[in-house]
C-alpha cells in the first residue's frame, strides 16, 4: 500500500533553483518542503560566472556574504582570439561596472553557492529537505495536487515548483514536449591548481578564447586557489539521429583535434581539462507557458538554455526570487500569482535563451562571420556596457517588483 502524507508546497529538485526558491519563499513566511533524488545535496566539482542581476537576488536572500565567501571578483573579461591570441575586446568590472550595476561580476565554485543556500534552508524552520526522493509523477486533482516518488511515497500539496533541471518530470508534466534539443556541442570542464595555468600571477580575469566551432573560457576560484576551465566544441560527428548520450561523438580525440591548431595557451590549457567526463549541451526554445493548474516551474526545467551567456543559474535565481514575491503577495490567489509570475519572468528568460544560441553562433563562427564579429567588437571601450546591459541592469524582473506595478 503506498504510503500518502500530507506536505507543504513542494520543490522538486535540490539544485541552485530550488533551494534559492526554498529560500526566497520561507524567508517570506511560507513553508515549504524540497525532495531530492540524490542521496546529498550537491553540486559537480567546477566553477560559475554569478552577474549582477543573480547577486543582487543573493543580497536579497540574505546568502550574499556566505556565498562569495571564497569567490573572486575578476578584474576584466577578456575576449580572445583562440586562433591568434589577439584580444578582441575587454569589459571592466571594476568601479565603474559595479556602480552601475549595483553589484561586481563574481567567479566562484558552484558547491561554495549551493552549501550557502542550503545552509540558509537548514537555518530555517519553514524548511524541510528530503534526499533520496525520485519524483516519477504528478497528479493534479481538483483541490489538490499528489506527487508520486519512485519508492512508493505520495505526498499531497497546494502548489509543486518543478525546480528539477533539464530532463524535468514537472515540465513533461506541464508542457511534455520531449526530450531536450542537442545540436552537437560538448563541454569538457574542471578545475586545476592555479600554479598549471598559464595564466598563474596575472590580474584574475574572465578569459573566453573564441574560434571556429570551439570556445575555452577560464577564470580562478575558491580564493585564486584553483584554475577553472571549460572547453566547448561542435562536434563534426554529432547529427540527427545520434543519440546525444553515446561516447560515439564529441570525443577527447576531437576536442584534442580542434584545440591542436590554436594559440599555444589554448592548447596548453586544453591538456589540462578533465576527460573523465563530458557534458553534452542541451536547450529547448521558449515555450508559452510554464504553468499547469498546481503545478509551475522553474530554471532549467522551465528554460534550459546553452551557458553561453553564463546565465542559466543566474536566471533560476532570478525565478526564485520572484516565484517568492509572487507567491507571498497578500490576498492574491495561487493561480493569479503564478500567472503573474510567468509574465514577469517568461519573456525575459525566453529572451536569454534564444540569445545564448545565437552568442554560440556568433563566438563559434568562421570566415566572415568572425571577421565581422571581430570587426565589431573591437569597437567597443572596456567601459562600453551596451553588450551585457540587457542582462544585468533589469530590475523589473531581476529584483523588486516595482511598487507601481504591484497590484
Ligand atoms: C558547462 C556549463 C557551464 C555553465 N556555466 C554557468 C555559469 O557560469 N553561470 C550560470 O549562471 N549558469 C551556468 N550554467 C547553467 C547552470 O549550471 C544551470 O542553468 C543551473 O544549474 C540550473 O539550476 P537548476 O536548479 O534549475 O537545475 P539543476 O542544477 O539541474 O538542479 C536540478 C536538481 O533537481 C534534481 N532532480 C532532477 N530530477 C529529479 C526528480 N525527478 N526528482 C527529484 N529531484 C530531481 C537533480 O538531482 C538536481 O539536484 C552552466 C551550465 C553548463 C552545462
Amino acid at each position: 500500500m503506498a504510503r500518502e502524507s500530507s506536505a507543504p508546497t513542494i520543490i522538486v529538485g535540490g539544485g541552485i533553483g530550488g533551494l534559492a526558491t526554498a529560500v526566497s519563499l520561507a524567508s517570506r513566511g511560507r513553508r515549504v518542503h524540497v525532495l531530492e533524488r540524490a542521496p546529498a545535496f550537491e553540486e559537480i566539482g567546477a566553477g560559475i560566472q554569478l552577474a549582477p542581476n543573480a547577486l543582487r537576488i543573493l543580497d536579497e536572500l540574505g546568502v550574499l556574504d556566505t556565498a562569495l565567501r571564497d569567490a573572486v571578483r575578476p578584474e576584466r573579461g577578456v575576449l580572445r582570439d583562440a586562433q591568434n591570441g589577439d584580444v578582441l575586446v575587454e569589459i571592466d568590472f571594476g568601479e565603474q561596472f559595479q556602480e552601475t550595476y549595483d553589484a561586481p561580476y563574481v567567479v566562484t565554485h558552484r558547491s561554495d553557492l549551493l552549501s550557502a543556500l542550503l545552509a540558509a534552508c537548514e537555518s530555517n524552520e519553514l524548511v524541510t529537505l528530503e534526499n533520496s526522493r525520485h519524483v516519477i509523477g504528478i497528479q493534479d486533482r481538483d483541490d489538490d495536487v499528489v506527487v508520486v516518488c519512485e519508492d512508493g511515497t505520495r505526498y499531497v500539496t497546494d502548489l509543486v515548483i518543478g525546480a528539477d533541471g533539464l530532463r524535468s518530470v514537472c515540465r513533461e508534466y506541464v508542457v511534455g514536449d520531449g526530450p531536450p534539443v542537442c545540436r552537437g556541442d560538448v563541454a569538457y570542464r574542471g578545475t586545476v591548481p592555479i600554479a598549471l595555468a598559464h595564466s598563474a600571477g596575472e590580474p584574475p580575469s574572465v578569459t573566453w578564447w573564441v574560434g571556429p566551432n570551439m570556445h575555452l573560457i577560464q577564470y580562478p576560484v575558491r580564493g585564486g586557489g584553483l584554475f577553472n576551465q571549460v572547453g566547448v566544441i561542435v562536434s563534426d560527428a554529432y547529427h540527427e539521429g545520434v543519440d546525444p548520450e553515446s561516447q560515439t561523438w564529441g570525443t577527447p580525440e576531437e576536442l584534442d583535434e580542434r584545440f591542436s591548431q590554436l594559440d599555444k595557451r589554448v592548447r596548453s590549457s586544453a591538456a589540462l581539462l578533465n576527460r573523465d567526463r563530458r557534458w553534452a549541451l542541451f536547450d529547448r526554445p521558449p515555450t508559452a507557458t510554464w504553468t499547469r493548474g498546481r503545478v509551475t516551474l522553474l530554471g532549467d526545467a522551465a528554460h534550459p538554455m546553452l551557458q553561453y551567456l553564463a546565465q542559466g543559474a543566474c536566471q533560476a535565481l532570478e525565478d526564485a526570487h520572484i516565484l517568492g514575491q509572487c507567491l507571498t503577495e497578500p490576498g492574491v490567489a495561487t493561480a493569479d500569482a503564478l500567472a503573474r509570475y510567468e509574465q514577469i519572468r517568461l519573456p525575459r528568460a525566453s529572451q536569454v535563451q534564444l540569445w545564448a544560441r545565437r552568442v554560440g553562433d556568433i563566438v563559434h563562427g568562421d570566415g566572415v562571420i568572425a571577421i565581422l564579429r571581430n570587426a565589431l567588437l573591437s569597437q567597443l571601450a572596456p567601459n562600453d556596457f551596451r553588450l551585457v546591459d540587457w542582462l544585468y541592469a533589469d530590475r523589473q524582473t531581476s529584483g523588486l517588483i516595482p511598487e507601481s506595478s504591484r497590484r
